[in-house]
């Protein structure tokens, strides 16, 4: 693919999607982004808005007319339209499996119809739980019951990968599938659960710091410009087609540690309180479930793209105390 090319971005008005539409137009690309709004926002992108490659439309990847016509025009989908964050999730259930589901389902045929190539943005949710150690990409699955309204994301976003890798086997559609794992930097929101914008918010304030449960959980987080580098280099590899991909970091932190990196590095006088999933979650809390560990190995694109994350999480957690402080300004 070269620059010149035509990339339609769905979701693209999102935190990871914005970053990706700046990195493609910097490459040359015209992009085309669509998306509902519904998570995303127009300020993300309010600074491409006049850009003459790039072009915005406010509406959903359900609009099989609108996407019909996306689709044809452009020469590769990053679809990235999918409900974001585990409070959001929880809170519609419905919609998510939909857009999930029946949008992917919209967007892969249509792609199969142009013979468009797509790049999926899954997610390390697929893993489910008890993870032990870093995730591979062929580890099996292990997840919870159906009364637990988180696992169905994990479905949801499995049965994605399941249709995309059909229709390349059966249809010959060139695809590649990226799991994302905890990606963070400017235009995350809080709100919707991430933790470490949530606690770089509570410590710009002054209020507490809140550890679910004993904080022992582990995670490991990617700067948003590390990970849009990945997914684009991945998009673009001939070698990645038919392909899944990790695409994360494999540095480790535990929930409790990455709360006094943020309060030191802040110099702020917020408490850190640990307080139970129970009252965390309030109502939600009977479909909710955590994560011991949620940890990718990366050894695939690594050795594809000899990729290799250039932000450390103090850098991370800074750039985002900048952006945050900024914004109170
Ligand atoms: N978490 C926390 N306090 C918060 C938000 C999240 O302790 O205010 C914990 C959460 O329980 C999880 C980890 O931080 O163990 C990461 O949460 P997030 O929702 O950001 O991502 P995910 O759980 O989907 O990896």
């Amino acid at each position: 693919m070269k620059p010149g090319k035509r990339a339609l971005i769905t979701g693209g008005a999102g935190f990871i999607g914005s970053h990706l539409a700046e990195e493609l137009l910097a490459g040359g690309f015209k992009v085309t982004v669509i998306d509902n709004l519904s998570t995303g926002c127009r300020e993300n992108i309010g600074h491409l808005l006049k850009n003459k490659n790039f072009r915005f439309h406010k509406n959903t990847i359900m609009n099989e007319r609108l996407m019909s016509r996306l689709i044809r025009d452009c020469d590769i989908v990053y679809h990235l339209a999918a409900a974001v964050g585990v409070k959001y999730i929880l809170d519609h259930p419905l919609d998510s499996i939909l857009t999930n589901v029946q949008g992917t389902e919209v967007v892969l045929r249509l792609a199969d119809k142009f013979h468009r190539k797509v790049l999926l943005a899954s997610t390390s949710e697929i893993y489910g739980k008890d993870l032990s150690s870093a995730s591979s990409e062929d580890d099996d699955r292990t997840l919870g019951p159906t009364s637990i309204g988180r696992w169905s994301y994990s479905d949801s976003k499995a049965i994605d990968e399941f249709l995309a890798l059909a229709y390349a086997k059966e249809r010959k559609l060139r695809v590649v599938i990226v799991r994302m794992f905890n990606t963070v930097g400017p235009r995350q929101v809080g709100s919707y659960g991430m933790v470490l914008p949530r606690f770089v918010q509570s410590a710009l304030a002054g209020k507490p710091i809140t550890v679910y449960s004993d904080g022992l959980q582990a995670r490991s987080f990617t700067y948003v410009k590390d990970a849009v580098w990945a997914i684009v280099g991945l998009s673009l590899h001939k070698k990645a087609e038919g392909g899944v991909f990790n695409v994360g970091s494999d540095q480790a932190v535990s929930i409790k540690d990455l709360a006094i990196r943020i309060k030191t590095r802040s110099g702020s006088r917020s408490k850190i309180v640990f307080i139970p999933y129970a009252k965390a979650f309030g109502k939600r809390a009977a479909d909710f479930e955590d994560m011991g560990c949620r940890i990718p190995d990366i050894s695939r694109v690594r050795k594809l793209l000899n990729y290799r994350p250039h932000f450390d999480l103090d850098m991370m957690i800074d750039e985002t105390l900048d952006h945050f402080k900024g914004k109170r300004k």
